[in-house]
């Protein structure tokens, strides 16, 4: 059985981990917060001090960071402390899952090769269910060689596992498709609320255009109007799943890769503002569809 080191345990790293554990791999955790690591030894993982501990005898490394900077840090070390590349076996794959700039991916993936390493980018889609479930979509970067040796961990985390191209190019993948999402969210939430000022069902509403030319992946499994779908976070007062903040920071990462490849990105942008506007107002920690209650009469929230 693979051993793994996982270096990241938070919403979505520590459900992922645990569904190492649970396949039999000998998993080895670490993360700077000591309740996360005492969370997965209760399930089996064993622990390291620090996170070049865990990597050091391991078949695969996997990191769930929350930026670029945490990984290109962990990665690459600096003047006083090594990197993960400074201490892992030659034979080891390393993923990174978090969703991060292309940018630092590469640079990452260009150090790695230099020294013989395979690195590839890994971030998913599917939120912290997914994780949970072991059904993420993981959207790879990296070499032919290094996707086909990380399909051993990535089939017990995901159902769908793609190839997007060379290094970053699961990040790029993974930005397209969310900028789309946020595009998507704002012009449903906006749509709706059209229908209910105008005095339709928003069930009704959701109904009819789920099978029709506006039908869209929010309407069918995620729909912003509170009270039309059961088990979303529009019915739970916008609690659990994908938290305004991350939507900013990928909309932030959409915007800065459309710049560098002077690409014409007007819906992103628009979107990118519109939930920085909804985050400054204290809206970060809740669920992405919250974006509905922009559009909601004050009286009506
Ligand atoms: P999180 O903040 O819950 O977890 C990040 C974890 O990394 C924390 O436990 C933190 O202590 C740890 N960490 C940070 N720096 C570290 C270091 N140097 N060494 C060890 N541990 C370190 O975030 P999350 O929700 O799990 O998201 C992780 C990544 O996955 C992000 O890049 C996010 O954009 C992406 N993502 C999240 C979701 C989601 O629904 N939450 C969905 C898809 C992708």
């Amino acid at each position: 059985m693979a051993t793994v080191a996982f270096i990241g345990l938070g919403n979505m790293g520590g459900p992922m981990a645990a569904n190492l554990i649970k396949a039999g791999m000998t998993v080895t955790v670490f993360d700077l917060v000591p309740a996360a690591v005492e969370a997965l030894t209760a399930q089996g993982a064993l622990s390291a001090k620090t996170a070049c501990g865990a990597a050091a005898s391991a078949d695969f490394v996997i990191t769930m960071l929350p930026a670029g900077k945490h990984v290109r840090h962990l990665y690459l070390g600096d003047d006083d402390t090594k990197g993960l590349l400074d201490v892992v076996s030659k034979e080891a794959v390393l993923i990174d899952c978090s969703t991060i700039d292309a940018e630092s991916a590469q640079v990452v993936g260009k150090h790695a090769q230099a020294k013989g390493i395979e690195f590839m980018d890994a971030p998913v889609s599917g939120g912290t269910a997914g994780a949970a479930a072991g059904t993420l979509t993981f959207i790879c970067g990296g070499s032919d060689k290094a996707y086909q040796k990380a399909q051993t961990v990535l089939t017990v985390m995901g159902a769908n596992i793609f190839h997007a191209g060379a290094t970053g190019a699961g990040q790029i993948a993974k930005i397209c498709n969310n900028m789309l999402l946020s595009v998507l969210m704002v012009g449903t939430s906006e749509s709706l609320q059209l229908g209910i000022d105008n005095g339709l069902d928003p069930k009704v509403l959701s109904d009819i255009m789920k099978v029709s030319s506006g039908g869209n992946w929010t309407l069918e499994k995620y729909n912003p109007c509170p009270d039309v779908m059961e088990n979303v976070p529009s019915s739970n007062d916008y609690q659990g799943g994908f938290m305004v903040d991350l939507m900013v920071k990928d909309l932030g990462l959409s915007q800065q890769t459309s710049v560098a490849s002077n690409s014409s990105t007007p819906m992103g942008s628009l979107a990118r503002s519109m939930y920085v506007n909804h985050a400054r107002q204290g809206n970060g920690r809740r669920d992405f569809s919250s974006i509905f209650e922009q559009f909601t009469p004050a009286d009506k929230k």
